[in-house]
């Protein structure tokens, strides 16, 4: 098989080395006869994957003992929900920066739990464009601080973060996780959908400083309690198995990279390409995200028109460069370049945009 360079946002171009060895141990797990996936939770190799995904994501950010990790599932989407649940009381105040599509989805499911204070709202400048995190600042009374570390479709990432104080900041940050070096102890609680940096799809991870735990009220149901989670170590219910077994593997193959400072170092050369090539086309290419906050994950870039923009995404495809299609809601192009995309990829692509560009 030859592998063709995928740069779809999510689900995404996962480590070669993570997938053969899945594949290697896929029929027989450890010589019991049967795949991991077919093995009970319960299980002591079970048992092992679960922990060592939760130790990776611990060293790799170098987690204070006071936070948890948890393996949760419905994706991302479900912390749109238990994130107001548990940390706001209903008819309580939360503050979250509005940025762009997905921020607005966590928005919209908060809003349904309590009032939701705009700390930043930037739909007028079509959200291509971040504030000053020192201009930012949390209401008093304010349950926690929402924000989107990396808007994914939008192609618009955060440098630093707000300082709120007492308040909690939490943070999406489904499209940067696990891409860069982070102090976790700045925030009260962070959640990223698997399916970027980190493995497949369907699993969240969740991390929460311990005391926020006390916040998750008794009137909860069982499983939208974050507290029922952390005291059973996501084995409450029967986790996502082959999900945190995937994220296990991807995860040693970063720390066997050299963990953030080596995703960080990576992320920066590919976008640095893409950039480039951007800037280098003398106006054929245009990225419309202000320069001081453009992703290094998610590279959005628009043609002189639609046709020429089919044109690129195809003849991208014919040249085994997939996924490069902007989101739907937006057009246009956009080239996700996670952790698992080599610097090949991105100079590959690079290269191809500024012969598209001659020709064109
Ligand atoms: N937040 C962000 C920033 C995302 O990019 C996505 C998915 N693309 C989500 C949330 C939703 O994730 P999920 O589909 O896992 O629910």
């Amino acid at each position: 098989m030859d592998r063709i360079f995928n740069f779809s946002a999510g689900p995404c171009t996962l480590p070669l080395p993570a997938l053969q060895s899945a594949a290697d141990e896929f029929l027989e797990y450890q010589g019991k006869g049967m795949s991991l996936i077919e093995m009970s939770h319960r299980s002591k190799e079970y048992d092992a994957v679960h922990h060592e995904a939760a130790d990776l994501v611990r060293r790799l950010y170098r987690l204070p003992d006071h936070y948890k990790v948890l393996f949760l599932g419905g994706g991302a989407s479900l912390q749109f929900s238990m994130v107001p649940m548990n940390l706001m009381q209903p008819g309580g105040r939360c503050d979250l920066a509005l940025t762009g599509a997905w921020s607005k989805k966590a928005l919209v499911d908060a809003a349904k739990i309590g009032t939701v204070n705009l700390a930043y709202d930037g739909s007028d400048e079509n959200f291509m464009s971040l504030p000053d995190p020192a201009s930012l600042a949390a209401g008093s009374g304010s349950a926690y601080f929402h924000l989107t570390s990396n808007e994914t479709i939008g192609g618009v990432q955060w440098q630093r973060f707000p300082d709120t104080g007492p308040v909690p900041l939490v943070c999406d940050m489904s499209s940067d996780f696990v891409s860069r070096r982070i102090d976790m102890s700045q925030f009260g609680l962070v959640y990223a959908g698997a399916q970027k940096n980190a493995g497949p799809a369907g699993a969240a991870i969740v991390i929460i400083r311990e005391d926020l735990l006390e916040r998750s009220g008794d009137h909860l149901t069982a499983y939208l309690n974050y507290a029922t989670h952390a005291a059973k170590d996501s084995m409450y219910n029967t986790p996502p198995v082959f999900a945190v077994y995937m994220i296990m593997k991807t995860l040693q193959w970063l720390e066997e990279q050299g963990g953030l400072e080596a995703a960080e170092r990576m992320a920066k050369e590919r976008s640095e390409l893409l950039y480039g090539a951007i800037a280098g086309s003398a106006g054929f290419y245009r990225c419309p995200v202000k320069e001081h906050c453009r992703s290094v994950m998610n590279i959005v870039f628009r043609l002189p028109d639609e046709q020429l923009e089919k044109k690129f995404v195809a003849e991208a495809l014919d040249n085994d460069m997939s996924g490069l299609k902007g989101h739907r809601s937006v057009g246009g192009c956009r080239a996700s370049v996670y952790n698992a995309m080599p610097v090949a990829g991105a100079r590959t692509l690079a290269e191809f945009m500024d012969d598209f560009a001659a020709r064109n």
